[in-house]
């Protein structure tokens, strides 16, 4: 009898559906049916079994193709590239567990490499702006129950958080706003009208590039200052209504992506946004939270901020103290400058999402993959190292883009001796161990300069 296994979480988007019924074959092995998800989510669950699936370690070649080795020589080969270089940097993480995420922060600390996460290229500039002005958030319940007036800014959830909308912000019917979309007021901002605001009651079309300004003029009338006739390409009329509806609502919360991270201004942007629910809250009840990409992109900035104090772009060279400054000790940076003589990619593809004169750069040196597929990094890797799928393979914790962590569940075994990150992790971490060790053993390459020290 085939088998129903419910509250499974879906490893894709930052909303973390919890709420996905999986269907798996008599033998365990199959994924027949996946309920709930979104087109992305399921499609996360069928490839697992994909007839494409790398099921072993995989080193190039001098000719340019690759050999299949064994889980042990490819964490020798990874410890050795890590313990040979000077400045190795460790990236990705945004689609693996908490488990993962700790036990790889341990080989980088033994390494002294730069550990750095998806937030260098995402909502690090959130980061930097938090930092400097707070983060008057909330959780996505506290949305779903209460929020009268949704803001999406610079985010477009229709297409990269597809069940967002109807989880939490637009349609669901909560605690005190029992008639769903009818009990709320949906304003979108963004240059294109995209398929977020057709869904809006008020959408603001504006300039892109131009956020800054606009929040600007918001912050000036919600403090009974005037503006002039046109802001950021919007009307005076239009930015006064907006604020209106602002000021009395119940409770409102600001989603924001790409839009304020990505454009100019960057963590101004953010800054600005958080500034303007701070001013909102002298009013009513007003939140703010950012749309965290991958379903577990929050995870690395709750581990490492718990082991380290720092949420990304950490550099561990010195191994006994962490040192984080983004634009010196993020990854694009480190790799622009040339800095870096190793690149560990582990869930994510900097080959795809990185500038390609960062990918060139890195490219120079020894390159590793650890993802369960096969993408453009593994595909200019010098050795791809397969692992299992959290969520569908691998269980663990993942942290939902409001920092609410939740326990994912494996539906299915991964493919025959296919292994977590966790575990290659703490096997690199055991072999840089054992290699310290023979270096130990060997004793300093120069006998030790004979002769008495001066104070005695
Ligand atoms: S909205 Fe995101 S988490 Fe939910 S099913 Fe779709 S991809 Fe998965």
């Amino acid at each position: 009898m085939p088998k129903k296994i419910e509250n499974v979480g879906c490893p894709y988007c930052g909303v973390c559906c919890d709420d996905l019924v999986v269907t798996v074959s008599d033998d365990g092995k199959q994924i027949l049916e996946v309920e709930n998800a979104c087109a992305i989510g399921n499609q996360i669950f069928h490839h697992a079994t994909g007839s494409e699936r790398v099921k072993l370690p995989r080193l190039r070649q001098p000719d340019g193709t690759y050999k299949d080795i064994s889980y042990d020589e490819a964490v020798d080969y990874a410890a050795k590239v890590l313990y040979d270089a000077k400045k190795p940097l460790i990236y990705g993480f945004g689609s693996t567990n908490c488990e993962g995420m700790a036990a790889a922060a341990k080989v980088a600390e033994r390494a002294g490499a730069v550990l750095d996460n998806c937030a260098s290229i995402c909502h690090g500039s959130s980061f930097l702006a938090i930092f400097d002005n707070g983060y008057p958030s909330c959780t996505l319940g506290e949305t779903k129950n209460r929020a009268d007036v949704i803001v999406y800014w610079g985010a477009n959830p229709a297409h990269a958080h597809p069940r967002h909308m109807s989880r939490y912000s637009i349609f669901p019917r909560g605690f005190f706003t029992g008639k769903g979309h009818k009990s709320r007021k949906i304003i979108v901002i963004d240059p294109r009208h995209t398929d977020t605001a057709q869904v809006a009651d008020i959408y603001l079309q504006v300039k892109q590039g131009h956020d800054y300004e606009l929040f600007d003029a918001f912050r000036a009338v919600v403090r009974g200052h005037e503006i002039p006739e046109e802001v950021a390409g919007i009307k005076r009329e239009q930015i006064l209504e907006v604020a209106n509806i602002m000021k009395k609502a119940r409770f409102g919360t600001i989603f924001y992506g790409m839009g304020l991270c990505h454009s100019d201004g960057r963590n101004h942007n953010v800054d600005i946004a958080i500034s303007l629910t701070r001013d909102l809250n002298d009013y009513t009840k007003w939140t703010i939270m950012a749309m965290r990409g991958h379903y577990n992109i929050t995870g690395p900035g709750a581990v490492w901020s718990w082991q380290y104090g720092f949420p990304y772009c950490l550099d561990l060279t010195k191994k006994d103290i962490a040192h984080m400054n983004p634009g010196e000790t993020s990854s694009v940076d480190l790799a622009m400058r040339d800095e870096v003589d190793a690149f560990i990619n582990i869930g994510t593809d900097a080959g795809a999402h990185f500038p390609i004169e960062a990918v060139k750069h890195l490219r120079k040196h020894p390159w590793i993959t650890i993802d369960p597929n096969i993408c453009m990094a593994s595909e200019i890797s010098d050795l791809h190292i397969p692992v299992g799928i959290v969520g569908v393979e691998v269980p663990g914790i993942v942290y939902r883009m409001d920092n609410v962590p939740i326990q994912y569940r494996k539906v299915i075994d991964p493919p025959e001796g296919v292994i977590s990150d966790e575990e290659l992790f703490e096997r690199i971490h055991k072999r840089l161990g054992e290699l310290e060790a023979e270096e130990t053993a060997k004793g300093p390459a120069k006998a030790a300069p004979e002769g008495v020290r001066a104070e005695e």
